[in-house]
């Protein structure tokens, strides 16, 4: 099953990703990753990325295309993928459709209130960057990370009037995205309206909404 995620920043894309991966076996492919490792390794084309980001610029899409083909092309992902941060827009979307099939978009779907106070209560590690949360992943250890003894802080970007921000140019951008999966009635959402919600209840109900896709259409 090739499969996109989409959902607002933090609405767990990540987390369900990473714990799907282990249970379908198929790689969990984050264009962030790809763009950090590739900055990491110093080729060519990191460089190039690196310039962008230090001038706070978007890194165009013709670069992530070009990765992203590559990182498709390994034997990993013939069976299946979960891509997680690509595409944005629909302009990226119809420049993803040109190099791979996709089977299925899963839409998580996340109320801007339950989001803010997940982040907003979000705590990074200053030493070693694990993260933490006030409400649901407390640290033993009030402000100290469980990890590597570091002090925890908040990040700039975790701030509400950010979150707030981020969420308003998130919904703008991917409304017409959403729109255009849903057209190729690829397009399934998954709703969380509880920030408790553990998440392993989000995956089996990922995991539901995958097995019923692959049975009709087998
Ligand atoms: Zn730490």
């Amino acid at each position: 099953m090739k499969m996109i995620f989409l959902g607002p920043p933090g609405a767990g894309k990540g987390t369900y990703a990473s714990r799907l991966t282990a249970i379908l076996r198929i790689p969990h492919i984050s264009t962030g990753d790809i763009v950090r490792d590739e900055i990491k390794t110093q080729t060519e084309l990191g460089n190039a990325i690196r310039e962008y980001s230090d001038k706070g610029e978007l890194v165009p899409d013709e670069i992530i295309i070009r990765l992203l083909t590559k990182r498709l092309r390994k034997p990993d992902s013939e069976r299946g993928f979960i891509l997680d941060g690509f595409p944005r827009t629909k302009k990226q979307a119809e420049a993803l459709n040109k190099i791979s099939k996709i089977d299925l978009v899963i839409n998580l779907n996340v109320s801007d209130d339950i989001i803010i106070k997940r982040l907003s209560n979000r705590l990074t590690c200053k030493k070693c960057g694990t993260i933490y949360n006030k409400l649901t992943l407390k640290p033993k250890k009030e402000n100290i990370c469980n990890e590597c003894g570091g002090k925890l802080y908040q990040r700039e970007d975790d701030k509400p009037e950010v979150i707030q921000e981020r969420l308003n140019v998130y919904r703008k951008k991917t409304e017409p995205l959403i729109e255009y999966y849903r057209k190729k009635d690829l397009l399934k959402n998954v709703s969380c309206d509880d920030l408790m919600t553990p998440p392993e209840v989000i995956v089996e109900k990922i995991k539901l909404v995958i097995d019923s896709v692959q049975k009709s259409r087998s």
